[in-house]
């Protein structure tokens, strides 16, 4: 049966007469690959399916939290439970001590943990609590990082801003714009000599250890030491920005996988099984400084709701308690890795592939990628040709050259195994192109 998008099509322009651009976050727009996102209908294991009858394997996984897969069994009872007990109390309960526990178990270096509603909460808050703790001005973020979309950190950023070509958006005033600088991901040499020039007033070093927000960038050997030494010579913080990569390169993220101890973490995605959730926690003295155990305001009408932290406790208990879970998961990501890499060779393309734990990327370049110079070095054409292909076979990948993939555990042999030939022919097309 031919592939077709005809409802998609029709609910894609009914929703541009009422929601900007018809989506409620701009990748999914499609705009940077063009052409008509298929609107979902509903998701289960691997596959989401949408509303014109097409069934897809997922390797977006709503951007990253679905490591378990979509609709979970134990998660979905857990949330049926909860949801009779009532959505939202704005009062202190069990499970928000819980959730705070079971992350301060996995990732010790976050000692107290507050949580937030999404990311972007996360690392506005973080930033504001480096401010104050240093009493300093200055951020540094690194090009083709994303960390959200507030002010501070929209700039160079990538992810969706990318992809749309806003890496710095109009709207943010230049006088908050000004205290951002920016450093090159994985070059120390670069950020040795930012601190040279402004080490007294900076406050904090924002990092993806693993960036997965301009495709996936692994850090050089060595690299993340060295941050985290320069950070320390000059009393600036350390935040690592695990929104992507917490839970999800590893149990206790990429501090777990290279040994760092951060001051302070963000996450996200993971830790909500799905609904809206974010976190940001970090060494005891520091935290102390947020309300109300200090000065430092922060605060959530929605903050903790109990069904965000239910799908959250359920879905880390499941991770904590199948202690093969990552090596797995792993296994099966280097498989699809290594399967879609020989294809893609047997048409003469050496293009990058890259893989941290369930997480992996692509690009459609013949050079090494490990900056946002070098990743939008990435023939972004061919990638579109790539997209669609695999698109139109079953395969539902991020929309756009400079975005992650995600495996999770609902994953197949079988899946892996279709991914790997349905790759075969998208690289057929793309030699064509
Ligand atoms: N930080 C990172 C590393 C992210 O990948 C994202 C979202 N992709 C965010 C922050 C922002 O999170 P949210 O979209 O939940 O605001």
């Amino acid at each position: 049966m031919a592939f077709k998008l005809d409802k998609s099509a029709k609910a894609f322009a009914e929703a541009k007469q009422y929601i900007p651009g018809g989506v409620n976050s701009p990748v999914r727009s499609f705009r940077g690959v063009g052409g008509t996102p298929p609107f979902i209908a509903k998701a289960a294991g691997s596959r989401i399916y949408d509303i014109d009858g097409n069934s897809y394997i997922d390797y977006v996984g709503s951007w990253g939290p679905m490591i378990l897969g979509h609709a979970h069994p134990e998660v979905v009872g857990e949330l049926k439970e909860a949801l009779e007990r009532g959505t939202s109390y704005g009062a202190p309960t069990l499970l928000e001590t819980e959730l705070a526990r079971l992350i301060s178990e996995a990732v010790p270096s976050m000692e107290l943990v507050r949580c937030v509603n999404s990311g972007t909460e996360a690392t506005m808050s973080v930033l504001r609590l480096a401010r104050a703790y240093t009493k300093r001005g200055k951020i540094v973020k690194f090009a083709g990082c994303y960390h959200g979309h507030h002010d501070s950190l929209l700039v160079k950023a990538g992810s969706g801003a990318t992809t749309l070509g806003v890496p710095d958006s109009p709207g943010v005033p230049e006088s908050i714009a000004g205290n951002t600088l920016t450093a090159e991901y994985n070059d120390i040499k670069g950020l040795t000599e930012l601190f040279a020039q402004h080490g007294e007033d900076i406050a904090a070093v924002i990092i993806e250890p693993v960036p997965g927000n301009m495709g996936l960038v692994l850090p050089r050997s060595g690299y993340l030491d060295q941050v985290r030494g320069l950070t320390e010579r000059y009393g600036a913080l350390l935040i690592f920005d695990e929104v992507m990569s917490g839970f999800r390169v590893a149990y206790g993220g990429a501090q777990e996988v290279y040994n760092i101890t951060p001051d302070l973490t963000c996450l996200g995605k993971v830790i909500g099984g799905g609904l809206p959730v974010g976190a940001y926690g970090g060494r005891r003295d520091i935290m102390e400084l947020i309300a109300p155990a200090g000065p430092v305001y922060q605060a959530g009408t929605l903050s903790g709701n109990p069904l965000a932290m239910t799908a959250g406790i359920a879905t880390l208990r499941l991770l904590v308690e199948n202690p093969d879970f990552y090596e797995k998961v792993t296994t099966m990501t280097a498989a699809l890795c290594a399967g879609m890499q020989a294809q893609a060779e047997a048409f003469g393309f050496n293009f990058q592939f890259h893989q941290a734990g369930s997480m992996f990327g692509l690009f459609f370049s013949d050079r090494p990628v490990y900056d946002y110079d070098s990743a939008r070095h990435s023939d972004v054409a061919a990638f579109n040709v790539f997209f669609h292909a695999m698109l139109e076979q079953g395969i539902y990948l991020a929309p756009s050259q400079f975005e992650a993939a995600f495996m999770s555990g609902a994953h197949t042999h079988a899946d892996i195994g279709a991914t790997i030939a349905a790759s075969g022919n998208a690289f057929a097309k793309v030699a064509k192109y």
